[in-house]
């Protein structure tokens, strides 16, 4: 069904079913809230856990009474429970509003698969009249619908002929124009949600900053104490940070330290095609291309393929990732510098959904920052002064030796411990050097030259290379020939960077280098220049794919359930996680659950999914 003919806005109700436009007004206030132990056994029976995670039961006793709640929450910090299990346990439909199709359709696989009742209303939707009919029964726990649905007066008419339980809104930082994703529909929603005074607001979202949150609460309507912040930091994810050499070969190299599936970020529609095809040669995983200048049917097969995979990898630009909500994929790369902060904890957020050990792997390059800057001229005066903020917290967060998960958490306003043990830098510590003096001398080299030449011809100043360029304009002449000592040249590559990175030196129009930023500072020694101790070459990095990849791949009993999962995803047209998680796999490979009772208490497996599958796992557990 296409938008054109979609019976909504127009003809909703269609003549027969006028009638419900008088329908008595149904009684939405709400019912007490359920005890404990029903909300435990609920919690087990449904989703298979044994526990909330988190803030997930502040969240979910919150709903539960009926108070309206922010809920900001990490990725993968399991916020879908937090209303959906609320759906389960209320009376009446849960309505979710959610800004993707995709998304929505993503979370119905998932719902359905415990045995919730579950309906999406959208243009792509060709059950709608059976969805309309169940939700008028009562008989739905969640109907998903976009946010421009949700503000027509129609909509509002068919909500009120059934029992609303819960208004859940994802995404919430859509609502706000201080959110980095602003969408206007959002804004429509306030009117329909005052139409149902009774019904608890639950707004969920992974980021927003302090403006975002205060914004979003009250354009919902949500009281102050009704915001609940759980941390920033995804301790599964491992976090490095390097200078990028030969890309393809680091990427490689990556690809090939993590065999589940991954997303590499590229700058640009030309790099994605490029490092796609190589990376296909040289790995032998299936690799991927995604971008805005694919047709459209091509992008979807491509992240059909994506999703549906245990070990592909999708070289793509950002405009891969919003709204797909594969909770295993492994690991995150960067081939280049991302926009700011908050695009790099996104990006890197899609790893590990599923709290399995994950990697974000970033190669960043001086030529980055210049382009960066490049662009930076192009934009408006206003918002100049804030995109330069941006990106001096990103060349922070690369250029530093203290521990890269304790920066960006600061960033966010948090103050977590100075050591996380779980990124490059705690791992392997770096020196940090004063590199002062060898930054005067290079500034200075830059600024006698005529702030036209580019490292190369620099060098080669500073070194005394008599070449004939060096020759012909004289340089042999100024007092900074051969000036660089022997010690200093293995770092001058590095230092360059970490100027161009702090914006010291510039890129000009033609390649060549300028004095930028704070170098008057550096050159009257006012300033000082820490840098990293450059690695001594990329040294071989074996030795930990194994707690990377906590998957017993190889293990015969492990495999054989894999493989039962894949047959079963086949069957049923869905991808392998909405069967089971890999943690859940885990836990049976090791537990060996003997009975039907037994596999019911393994993480993850509730009562819905214990019925169709369980028979089949322990066929399986029992040849082992
Ligand atoms: P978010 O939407 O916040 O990114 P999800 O709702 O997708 O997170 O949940 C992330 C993962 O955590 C899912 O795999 C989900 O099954 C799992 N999860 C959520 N709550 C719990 C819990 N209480 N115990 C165990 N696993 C959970
Ligand atoms: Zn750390």
């Amino acid at each position: 069904m296409t938008d054109d003919d979609w019976p909504y806005e127009t003809t909703f109700y269609g003549d027969d079913d006028a009638q419900d436009l008088y329908a008595p007004a149904i009684d939405q206030t709400p019912a007490p809230a359920p005890d404990p132990a029903q909300v435990r056994a609920a919690l087990q029976e449904t989703f298979g856990f044994s526990g909330f995670r988190g803030v997930q039961d502040q969240v979910v006793e919150r709903v539960l009474n009926g108070h309206s709640t922010l809920a900001v929450m990490p990725t993968g910090a399991g916020k879908s429970l937090t209303y959906q299990l609320p759906a389960v346990l209320l009376e009446g439909t849960c309505v979710v509003v959610s800004p993707l199709i995709a998304l929505m359709h993503d979370q119905l696989r998932s719902a359905r698969a415990n045995g919730i009742r579950a309906a999406t209303l959208t243009s792509a939707d060709a059950d709608w009249r059976e969805t309309l009919d169940a939700f008028r029964a009562g008989q739905l726990d969640l109907l998903y619908i976009a946010p421009e649905r949700a503000s027509q007066p129609a909509f509002r008419d068919l909500l009120a002929s059934s029992r609303i339980a819960l208004f859940a809104i994802d995404e919430a930082h859509c609502v706000s124009e201080w959110g980095h994703d602003f969408r206007p529909d959002y804004r429509l929603l306030r009117p329909l949600l005052d139409a149902f005074p009774h019904v608890p607001r639950l707004a969920l979202t992974a980021t927003a900053d302090h403006h975002t949150r205060q914004d979003i609460l009250a354009q919902l309507g949500i009281a102050e104490d009704g915001l609940i912040v759980a941390g920033f930091d995804r301790p599964n994810i491992r976090y490095a940070i390097r200078p990028r050499d030969s890309i393809a070969r680091q990427l490689k190299g990556v690809i090939d330290e993590n065999p589940g599936p991954g997303i590499i970020y590229a700058p640009t529609r030309a790099r994605v095609e490029q490092l796609a095809e190589t990376l296909a040669a040289q790995t032998g995983r299936r690799v991927l291309p995604y971008h805005a200048g694919l047709a459209p049917e091509v992008r979807a097969r491509n992240q059909a393929a994506f999703v549906a995979s245990e070990d592909m990898v999708m070289v793509a630009t950002v405009a891969f990732g919003m709204g797909i909500d594969k909770p295993d994929v492994r690991f995150v790369a960067h081939a280049g510098i991302p926009k700011s902060i908050e695009g790099y904890y996104q990006e890197t957020g899609r790893a590990g959904r599923d709290g399995d050990p994950s990697v974000a792997v970033m190669f960043w390059g001086a030529d980055d920052f210049a382009r960066a800057r490049m662009r930076l001229a192009e934009v408006d005066e206003a918002r100049q002064q804030s995109e330069r903020q941006r990106l001096e917290a990103l060349a922070r967060l690369i250029e530093t030796a203290d521990c890269r998960r304790a920066v960006l958490l600061r960033h966010f306003g948090e103050s977590p411990p100075a050591r996380c043990g779980n990124c490059d830098t705690c791992l392997e510590p770096v020196d940090v050097i004063d590199a002062t003096t060898l930054a005067r001398k290079l500034l200075s080299a830059v600024y006698r030259t005529g702030q036209t030449y580019g490292l190369g011809h620099l060098e080669k100043v500073l070194m005394g290379v008599t070449d004939e360029r060096v020759l012909q304009r004289g340089h042999d002449q100024l007092s900074v020939f051969g000036i660089l000592r022997e010690e200093e040249k293995p770092i001058l590559k590095a230092l360059a960077r970490a100027l161009q990175a702090r914006g010291s030196l510039v890129p000009t129009e033609h390649g060549g280098l300028a004095l930028g930023g704070d170098a008057r500072d550096i050159l009257k020694g006012e300033a000082a220049v820490m840098i990293v101790r450059p690695p001594k070459k990329e040294r071989a990095r074996r030795g930990r794919s194994a707690d990377q990849t906590p998957n017993p791949v190889g293990d015969p009993l492990f495999d054989a359930l894999r493989e039962l999962r894949r047959d079963l995803a086949r069957d049923q047209g869905v991808p392998p996680y909405v069967i089971f998680h890999d943690a859940t796999l885990r836990e049976m490979a090791s537990a060996r659950p003997a009975t039907l009772a037994e596999l019911g208490s393994i993480t993850g497996v509730g009562t819905r999914k214990l019925d169709a599958y369980g028979e089949e796992f322990l066929h399986v557990l029992q040849q082992f």
